[in-house]
């Protein structure tokens, strides 16, 4: 499965490699999407996990225990039209086909309800049209 986390690190964990013992002990893939971890500080990330349900609840535990608060969220993808100048560069990224060229006008359009928010047509866009946020996913603040 693959979800999304804003991490809130305590500054006692700030230089721990927490997220390499995520990949060597539990076999999570991650993305990391924000992040302002300083030494000494209280630190944030918004991290994409990435692994079978069981290893991604693992994890969550591991980061429990060393004081990391994680909170599920979900993400909201939203096209700037004032920027997008229908390049189509966007199309032959996202791999649910919620990014395509309609025909005959040949304009590219954004399906959202297709969308999983999985993040890929962002950094793929040359303007920055593809804007992603994120909102805690619930309210009840159960991690997995
Ligand atoms: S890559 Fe960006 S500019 Fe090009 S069509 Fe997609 S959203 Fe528009
Ligand atoms: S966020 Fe992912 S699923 Fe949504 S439009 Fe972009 S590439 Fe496609």
């Amino acid at each position: 499965m693959t979800r999304i986390y804003l991490l809130r690190y305590p500054k006692d964990t700030s230089n721990q490699p927490i997220i390499c013992h995520l990949v060597q002990r539990y076999e999570v893939e991650f993305n990391i999407l924000k992040a302002d971890i300083r030494p000494q500080r209280d630190g944030i990330m918004v991290l994409e996990m990435k692994g079978q349900k069981e290893k991604v609840v693992d994890a969550l535990d591991y980061l429990k225990s060393l004081g990391v608060k994680a909170e599920r969220l979900a993400g909201k993808v939203h096209r700037d039209e004032s920027k997008c100048f229908q390049c189509g560069a966007c199309t032959g990224i996202c791999p649910v086909g919620a990014l395509y060229i309609e025909k005959p006008s040949m304009e590219v359009t954004f399906e959202v309800e297709k969308c999983t928010a999985c993040g890929l047509c962002v950094p793929g866009c040359p303007v920055r049209a593809m804007n992603i946020s994120f909102d805690p996913a619930t309210k009840t603040g159960t991690p997995a």
